[in-house]
């Protein structure tokens, strides 16, 4: 079969939740694709930051198969030998004490809410059912009823009612606006270091610390969603290490999963994971040994080759060449190590770039109308950096 079967196919037979850039990928290594064709293209997409550590990483995929000859998954009724090597390696290396292993991102976000409420009864002394937790606009936290309740997209949202109650939105960036909303109900505040859906929203300098330092004086969990800008995107392990804002709960997902597994968690100290005891909160799939085993890998990947460091250089980089460029639609370049966008002028319809620039050889997605998202696997060479900018240049230069 060629792309174009492949398309009409998911056209068919597959529900229409997602309006995908028409290209078919049949393999994938480091920061490559190709399609059925045998046409390669670098891949500035990365699966929303889910390989950062490259399509097909060896070591990763030597650790799976190697797992698939002993046990893939045991449920939690029972203990593995790869879980608890696994949660101290993701505990050493976020720096809290304890970790809850899950599956999606939107179940780790789940779960820090569950965590902040039950945390908000029993040490805070809110009355159940009163729990406030103040979310910021502009926000993705994934897809499950009670995530889409803090969104303020109308795509999320739309037609999905009744939503969960207990959230209160206010303007991303704004720490006095967080500070209006807390009352002796507020529980927690949840946050991204960087909006990446929202198009790599960034919030000024000081931000992360001053709502760290809110939440201490309020007495308030401060939530960190690192699912996207976590494992060293941003050219730090995690972004909020860049202002020593250390949250109470990070939600963590994507690349802990190497690129291979769904793999979830949230980190946190005992001082909030305590409050689950057994029977309070669980997950199938959570923890089982061949996510594990992919888990340690990933992780170990991400160590060993110092992809924080080349996140942060090459980044320069790309935001260096990219502010160079000629093009008369294009506003600006944003962004923290290899986590980018480039916003266009308002109106323009980014998603013919996105076309052309896979027509010449490179895979990214629009997020908003105007703005295009520029993350590929942490992994690229600075030559191959070199040859994807090459790329962007002619095809924006074209415009
Ligand atoms: C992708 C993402 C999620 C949701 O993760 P899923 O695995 O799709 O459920 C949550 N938060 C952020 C910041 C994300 O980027």
């Amino acid at each position: 079969m060629k792309s174009q079967d492949y398309i009409a196919m998911d056209e068919k037979y597959g529900a229409h939740n997602y309006h995908p850039l028409p290209v078919v990928i049949s393999w994938a290594e480091g920061c490559k694709v190709r399609d059925p064709e045998g046409k390669t293209y670098f891949d500035f997409l990365s699966a929303y930051s889910a390989v950062n550590q490259g399509h097909r990483h060896p070591r990763i995929i030597e650790a799976a198969r190697t797992q698939l000859d002993a046990c893939t998954l045991t449920s939690r009724a029972f203990h593995n030998d790869k879980m608890g090597p696994f949660l101290k390696k993701l505990c050493e290396f976020t720096g809290f004490e304890m970790a809850l292993p899950m599956n999606t991102g939107a179940e780790a976000v789940e779960t820090a809410l569950k965590a902040a409420r039950r945390w908000g009864v029993e040490v805070k002394g809110v009355k159940n059912g009163e729990q406030e937790i103040i979310c910021a606009e502009g926000n993705f936290h994934g897809r499950t009823i009670a995530v889409i309740s803090m969104s303020n997209d109308p795509d999320s949202l739309v037609n999905y009612g009744p939503y969960v109650p207990g959230f209160k939105k206010v303007a991303y960036g704004d720490v006095k606006a967080i500070e209006a909303q807390i009352t002796p109900r507020t529980v927690a505040v949840l946050i991204e270091p960087i909006q990446g859906e929202a198009g790599v929203v960034m919030p000024p300098e000081g931000y992360l610390k001053a709502v760290r330092e809110l939440c201490t004086k309020n007495k308030v969990l401060f939530i960190d969603d690192e699912i996207q800008t976590g494992f060293c995107r941003t050219g730090k392990r995690f972004a909020w290490q860049r202002e020593a804002a250390r949250p109470d709960i990070m939600c963590l997902g994507k690349a802990l999963g190497g690129g291979v597994m769904p793999i979830s968690a949230i980190v946190a100290d005992h001082a909030v994971m305590d409050v689950f005891t057994p029977g309070t909160h669980g997950s199938t799939f959570g923890g089982n040994p061949l996510a594990a085993a992919i888990g340690m890998a990933s992780l170990q990947v991400l160590e060993d080759e110092r992809l924080d460091e080349r996140a942060e250089a090459l980044g320069e980089l790309f935001r260096s060449e990219v502010a160079k460029m000629k093009c008369p639609k294009m506003r600006l370049v944003r962004g923290r190590g290899l986590l980018n966008a480039i916003v266009f002028e308002e109106g323009f319809e980014a998603w013919n770039v996105c076309l052309a620039l896979r027509d010449a050889g490179l895979l990214a997605k629009q997020t908003h109308g105007n703005i295009i998202r520029f993350a590929p696997p942490l992994v690229i060479t600075e030559s191959e950096m070199t040859e994807a900018l090459g790329i962007i240049r002619k095809t924006l230069e074209k415009l």
